[in-house]
């Protein structure tokens, strides 16, 4: 084995104990992602390097929906075309990709930023919720869609929020039961989603 490339090198460890905290990268990923980069040209490895800086250094959470971005407010937000009258409730911002992935959705979203865990200790003012209630007051909403997802912990988040909304007299709806439960939204095909979209119902 070359020596340059044992893994006692401070470096090579370093590097791979950084990617094992990654959600989805075990230590053998790790490893494997490690000794990659390390044999491609490093003009790859250096572009890897700045996207993730950049990433951090140029984007924020938009101040209206709390969806990342680069832009103030973002460009869903911006977007005049957009219905909005709708406001679609998901816990993280990929759930958003996942759903404008399907295309049918054409309002407005929330990001919380998580979902309601008394066992994780994510209590109520822990997620963008005062500021999603603020959105609401005084504004033309007539229908806000709770899309998180289909677990414990995002149908107690889905009760929580209609006992606060309904009383503001709009209309909350639920994705339909298609979604299998315990599942997670951004990993939810096309399909399956257009119908749970479209098959919402009064919750
Ligand atoms: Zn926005």
């Amino acid at each position: 084995m070359n020596q340059d490339l044992a893994p006692t090198t401070e470096a090579v460890y370093k590097l791979i104990q950084e990617l094992n905290k990654l959600p989805g990268i075990g230590p053998k990923s790790a490893q494997r992602l490690t000794y990659y980069l390390l044999r491609a040209p490093e003009e790859q490895a250096k572009l890897l390097a700045d996207a993730i800086v950049s990433v951090r250094q140029k984007t924020r959470l938009c101040p209206v929906c709390f969806n990342v971005t680069d832009s103030n407010p973002c460009l869903i937000c911006r977007n005049q075309q957009r219905d909005r009258n709708k406001i679609c409730i998901v816990e993280q911002p990929q759930d958003i990709l996942a759903l404008e992935h399907t295309g049918i959705y054409k309002g407005l979203y929330h990001v919380l930023h998580g979902a309601i865990s008394p066992t994780e200790g994510v209590g109520t003012d822990d997620i963008r919720i005062k500021e999603l209630l603020e959105r609401l007051q005084g504004s033309s909403v007539d229908e806000v869609i709770l899309a998180t997802n289909p677990n414990l912990e995002g149908e107690q988040t889905a009760m929580y929020l209609q006992r606060l909304i309904l009383p503001l007299g709009i209309r909350v709806t639920r994705l339909a039961r298609g979604l299998p439960f315990g599942t997670e939204l951004e990993y939810a095909d096309d399909v399956t989603l257009t119908r749970a979209i479209e098959g919402r119902q009064e919750f």
